[in-house]
């Protein structure tokens, strides 16, 4: 009942903003978040709790609101924006929210919109293709952080795909099997984002 009016209270805000040619929205975009089942989206009332309780927005130009916004009334452009990048996935908008609107999720899924249409950062999308490449996100590939490890009483290398090189196959394996290389363009769909 309650994701059947906050449906409702969107497409009067959207068909609103048709009326007054305002801004131009797009009901593609709409339909994607409501069959992904976030209904409650509707039910913001850009209170900007969000952003004020945002650890990452106190540090950098994210604005929790504003994307929320932006996604309500359908703004594609949401998809381009940096700043949907700079969420550090905490929750803690999500805690906050007085209309407990899942917006850490929001932003998730917004960001898999937008890399499956070609917006990603080129420090997130190097982060991956070195995952596929060498089986790790942050690889040891320093001697002394070898040594280090040895003064701690552990192996020179961790038990992964350093010590195991074979199984850096069965890593890419995985990968390719989710359509995760295809998604972000690396491995033998490698198209580098400068
Ligand atoms: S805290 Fe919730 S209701 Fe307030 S602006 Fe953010 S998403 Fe909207
Ligand atoms: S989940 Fe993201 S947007 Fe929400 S408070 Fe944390 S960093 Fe900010």
């Amino acid at each position: 009942m309650k994701s059947k009016y906050c449906l409702k209270k969107l497409s009067i805000i959207v068909d609103d903003l048709k009326i007054d040619r305002i801004l131009k929205v797009s009901d593609e975009f709409l339909d994607l978040l409501r069959d992904a089942g976030y209904f409650e989206i509707g039910a913001c009332i850009q209170c900007g709790n969000c952003t004020a309780s945002c650890p990452s927005g106190r540090r950098t130009a994210l604005r929790t609101r504003e994307i929320m916004r932006k996604a309500i009334l359908g703004q594609e452009e949401v998809l381009r924006d940096k700043e949907l990048w700079l969420c550090t996935t905490c929750y803690t908008c999500y805690e906050r929210c007085p209309r407990n609107i899942p917006i850490t999720d929001i932003i998730v899924f917004l960001r898999n919109i937008a890399v499956e249409r070609g917006n990603i950062l080129a420090p997130h999308w190097n982060v991956c293709n070195v995952l596929y490449n060498t089986g790790h996100i942050v690889p040891i590939d320093n001697e002394k952080h070898n040594v280090l490890r040895e003064s701690y009483g552990v192996s020179r290398v961790p038990p992964t795909v350093h010590a195991f090189p074979e199984a850096l196959k069965e890593v890419q394996n995985l990968i390719e099997s989710t359509g995760f290389d295809k998604k972000v363009k690396i491995g033998k769909y490698e198209q580098k984002i400068e």
